[in-house]
């Protein structure tokens, strides 16, 4: 992979408000991908394919990520960063909306990155889990979104997110067969592995 061009669209998308992925956020991962090499990865919200990028370096070889986006400027723009970044031959963009996306794909998957539309993860969620191959692990971000997720906000434009993010965190903490960590890092990140 090219890292100078890394560089360089994680600058642009930093100055254009892009919500790529918290440098803390993305060690956390890192660190359990070198553990444990995937050979596929699904991510939900690829944005212009910064965190993608970054994830397909811990690929096995032969390992290969879906990333599903539904705005079509950042589809494009995505397509181009992979290229530029030399990765293009382990990314594979679905464009179009993961609600929709999701019941199609047959994968499976040792890690899942949720990413996107927050009111949607117990949806994504279920769709993972359907995917995920026995010892793979789900990551989500953004899971306490500000705050709000763990305090007793509910008077927000946001609440119907907030309500389906603590919906999702209910439902990661009582399957048995997962083991699920939440961490601070970032905006939340859950993470949580199958381990039957
Ligand atoms: N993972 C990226 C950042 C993703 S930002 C990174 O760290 O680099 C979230 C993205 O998800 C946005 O680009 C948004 O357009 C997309 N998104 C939100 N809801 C979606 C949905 N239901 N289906 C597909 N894409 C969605
Ligand atoms: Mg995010």
């Amino acid at each position: 992979m090219n890292k100078e061009e890394l560089a360089k669209i994680k600058q642009k998308a930093l100055e254009e408000h892009i919500p790529i992925i918290m440098d803390d956020t993305l060690e956390v991962i890192e660190n359990r991908l070198k553990e444990n090499k995937p050979n596929r990865i699904l991510e939900i919200g690829t944005a212009v394919g910064y965190s993608a990028i970054c994830f397909s370096e811990f690929l096995n070889k032969n390992g290969r990520i879906d990333t599903i986006e539904r705005e079509a400027d950042r589809v494009l723009e995505a397509k181009d960063n992979i290229k530029r970044a030399e990765v293009d031959d382990k990314i594979n963009i679905i464009e179009g909306d993961a609600v929709e996306i999701l019941p199609t794909l047959n994968g499976m998957y040792d890690m899942v990155f949720i990413d996107a539309s927050k009111g949607k993860y117990p949806f994504f969620l279920k769709e993972s889990l359907r995917m995920l191959a026995p010892g793979g692990i789900i990551f989500a971000d953004n899971v306490l979104y500000k705050g709000y997720v763990l305090s007793d906000y509910n008077k927000h434009k946001q609440r119907t997110a907030v309500r389906n993010l603590r919906e999702f965190l209910a439902e990661l903490q009582s399957n048995e067969s997962l083991e699920t960590e939440i961490s601070e890092v970032g905006d939340g990140l859950a993470i949580a592995k199958k381990i039957k």
